[in-house]
């Protein structure tokens, strides 16, 4: 008979019989054993595990810009150029944050950044996950509704006031998070010759929004707005806050062109330089930013310029299948709550992704096109007790969607 000392105190299993045997101080586990039980703490805690602590530059275990990316790469689909660049600025902003500068040393500069791509192709969602990986508080901010202060609208202090809430109050944490300034594009003056058409509303938001790209203290009514003038004040270094500013920049590949012409006649190379037309983002230059209407002090604080790249099918397919809460993954997971094994086949993927093209609301517009799919489903399912499979085939997932009568809110009748 086999000792005790030498069997699996959970499963019996004998240590010949095992991969391999841990050791404890009175008893053994076998390594299949060590794996269900690290799965059910998995599913028991999931990401609750990673501590929530506050973040501090001593304590945080800084990734390299290639684990950045790995990240990155589980939850946005394709855009491996924006996440190279950004895992690096991300990198050495944190790198920056902890630095301690001496009286003598170089003092590295802030670099925050700026994404130019069509809307719906991962600009929000790459910062959000930078923010989700970092554990760092993370506000969204639309810059369309910002105006210059004493005008109607929202004041662009109240970007602090919303990370301050997204860190609970935490002035410490508040100041080394990341803001998202979404359709910075939208505030562009109409002209790049200010002398000529002085667009004062963009310009001003602009200018105000320097001072917080810029590195200064700002003080922020905490409960936002102007309703309580009489709220004290909370005073907020932007210093080490992290700005990602976001836009499509429609029409920007026109300026890139015109500018990489001129260029070629200008060193006259003879215009033998190849162009890649069908990307001319590639090609961004904070000159076309310019030329767009960001007043000049703002692209110098967003000196770290990428692109990202229109979603092709091939990509909006992968979109729904492989992010780590790809909307197939989630779909599966509320069927199987109601013990509903949901089948969805390779061509209604397919259904999905033309779908989501004819209406142009690329990768955003997935999501209310399955649920236009699979609503009667989740509707009737539930009830029906006996029910222990759903298999989604084309003819259904059309059938469904032409019910549905969002083919009609997009491309009319
Ligand atoms: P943007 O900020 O560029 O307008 P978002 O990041 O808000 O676009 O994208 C909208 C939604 O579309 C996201 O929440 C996500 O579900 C999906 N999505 C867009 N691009 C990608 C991508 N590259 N990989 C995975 N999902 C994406």
């Amino acid at each position: 008979m086999a000792r005790k000392s030498d069997i699996c105190a959970f499963c019996g299993r004998k240590a010949n019989e095992a991969r391999l045997m841990i050791q404890g101080i009175d008893a053994q586990i076998c390594d299949s054993c060590a794996e269900q039980a690290h799965l059910i703490v998995k599913q028991q805690f999931g990401d609750e595990q990673q501590p929530k602590s506050e973040f501090s530059p001593k304590g945080f275990a800084l990734k390299k810009p290639a684990e950045i990316k790995a990240f990155l790469d589980q939850y946005v689909i394709g855009q491996d150029e924006a996440k190279r660049t950004l895992a690096v600025a991300v990198y050495n902003h944190y790198k920056r944050i902890s630095q301690k500068v001496q009286a003598d040393e170089v003092e590295i500069e802030k670099s925050n950044i700026i994404l130019v791509g069509e809307t719906g192709t991962g600009k929000t969602l790459l910062a959000r996950t930078i923010a989700k990986m970092l554990n760092v508080p993370f506000a969204i901010a639309d810059a369309t509704v910002l105006t210059e202060a004493g005008y109607v609208g929202e004041d662009v202090e109240n970007i602090l006031v919303r990370l301050l809430q997204a860190a609970d109050y935490d002035v410490a944490a508040t100041e080394r998070g990341i803001v998202f300034i979404d359709e910075i594009d939208k505030i562009a003056r109409k002209s790049d010759n200010p002398s000529i058409t002085r667009d004062v509303s963009g310009e001003g938001v602009q200018q105000a929004m320097l001072k917080l790209l810029e590195g200064s203290v700002v003080n922020v009514p905490p409960k936002g707005g102007r309703k309580h003038p009489e709220q004290p004040m909370t005073a907020i270094n932007t210093k080490d806050i992290l700005f990602i500013a976001g836009g499509a920049f429609d029409g920007i590949e026109r300026l890139i062109a015109a500018r990489k012409r001129t260029n070629v006649i200008g060193y006259g190379a003879g215009g033998n330089e190849a162009l890649d037309k069908d990307n001319m983002l590639q090609y961004l230059s904070p000159a076309d930013l310019k030329k767009f209407g960001l007043i000049p002090e703002i692209v110098g604080r967003l000196p770290i310029i990428t692109h990202l790249n229109p979603l092709d099918k091939v990509a909006l397919k992968r979109i729904l299948t492989e992010p780590k809460n790809a909307l197939v993954k989630q779909f599966t997971k509320l069927f199987a709550m109601d013990k509903i094994k949901l089948v969805i086949k390779d061509d209604v993927l397919d259904f999905v992704v033309e779908k989501a093209i004819e209406f142009k609301v690329g990768a955003r517009g997935l999501r209310s096109i399955m649920e236009a799919i699979l609503n009667d489903a989740m509707f009737e399912m539930p009830s029906q007790i006996e029910a222990t499979e759903l298999v989604i085939d084309r003819a259904y997932a059309e059938a469904k969607l032409e019910k549905s009568g969002l083919q009609k809110l997009h491309v009319g009748d």
